[in-house]
């Protein structure tokens, strides 16, 4: 992937906390899409991946940081955003109107932004679903009526039908079988590519999104602790929480060593990494000193493009 100068859409330093006196869900998190680029965000369970996705899509508010499109400021409640920014969800059928056709669904954003007449909205509704993989006999069914896999590509045209240039895709494919994970995540990239979308893709398949992402960035108890090329996270990651990720993934490579490169530290909890200001990966992290529960380490550039928050990065050459 190229170097790209300006992103299309940003969150710069974005912080979202759920009720006062509640802890930060998310804090001090940027993230940067480009056109026609996929940067993937991984983590795992509660460390904060969906919320940014909300803050972003405006579902949740900021209590810090703000939104860019083209380089301004925006606010969520601007019609640009909504038409620029679409979304698919984890289940697609959750987010259709069971009592409508998935045609209908899809049809209902041109007539929310008052394109086209009823006849023009069914054909580009139509169109849009048959190139996602849709048939007309499918589209005009309920999404009770048809599989999860032609649910989420309906959720798809729905979310592409008004040529947005950012999507965010949160866990879109976690509840499908895995020969329909493939099929959608071919489609994603097709997307990416005929139309230069920027997308977010959530995930806690480590997998998935070394095959599909162009970048990653790996959160860890609210905070974005690396992010880099695709292959770098997967191969070199830098940061012991990624080091630990990484090796959580079984191989299917008999000949792998299966020792993990990091032993993360258990029943210790003489460091609370969530209570003191410093590193909160310090709870767990082999390598903790002093220094990293005094402040928390910012993103620094290890090598081009490829950003680490530790005081003591993980040397790859060790395994
Ligand atoms: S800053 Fe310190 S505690 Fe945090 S991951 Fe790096 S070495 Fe571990």
């Amino acid at each position: 992937m190229t170097e790209q100068k300006q992103p299309i859409f940003t969150l710069e330093n974005g912080s979202v906390r759920y009720g006062s006196g509640q802890p930060e869900a998310v804090s001090g998190v940027s993230v940067r899409l480009y056109r026609g680029e996929i940067l993937g965000l991984v983590g795992e369970s509660g460390c904060g991946k969906s919320t940014t996705a909300r803050a972003m899509l405006g579902l949740v508010p900021l209590s810090g940081g703000r939104l860019t499109l083209h380089g301004t400021p925006v606010s969520v409640h601007e019609r640009r955003l909504r038409a620029s920014v679409q979304a698919i969800f984890q289940n697609p059928a959750a987010s259709f109107n069971p009592k409508r056709s998935l045609l209908d669904s899809v049809a209902e954003p041109l007539r929310v932004h008052g394109q086209g007449t009823s006849k023009e909205r069914r054909a580009r509704a139509l169109a849009e679903l048959d190139r996602v993989g849709v048939t007309e006999q499918m589209a005009v069914r309920r999404p009770n009526e048809v599989s999860g896999g032609q649910c989420q590509r309906a959720a798809i045209a729905r979310a592409t039908i008004l040529r947005p240039e950012v999507l965010v895709c949160d866990e879109p494919v976690s509840a499908l079988d895995v020969s329909i994970q493939a099929q959608i995540l071919e489609l994603l990239a097709e997307l990416r590519t005929e139309q230069g979308l920027a997308m977010l893709f959530i995930s806690h398949d480590l997998g998935v999104v070394a095959s599909l992402c162009d970048r990653t960035a790996v959160m860890y108890a609210g905070r974005v602790v690396e992010q880099g090329a695709a292959p770098d996270i997967a191969n070199r990651p830098r940061h012991p929480y990624s080091v630990a990720l990484q090796d959580a993934v079984p191989s299917l490579d008999l000949t792998a060593d299966p020792a993990p490169r990091i032993r993360t530290r258990t029943g210790t909890d003489d460091v609370d990494g969530r209570l003191l200001p410093g590193c909160r990966f310090a709870e767990l992290c082999p390598s903790v000193t002093s220094a990293c529960t005094a402040a928390p380490p910012a993103l620094d550039e290890l090598s081009p493009r490829h950003e680490v928050a530790c005081y003591h990065p993980f040397e790859p050459a060790v395994r």
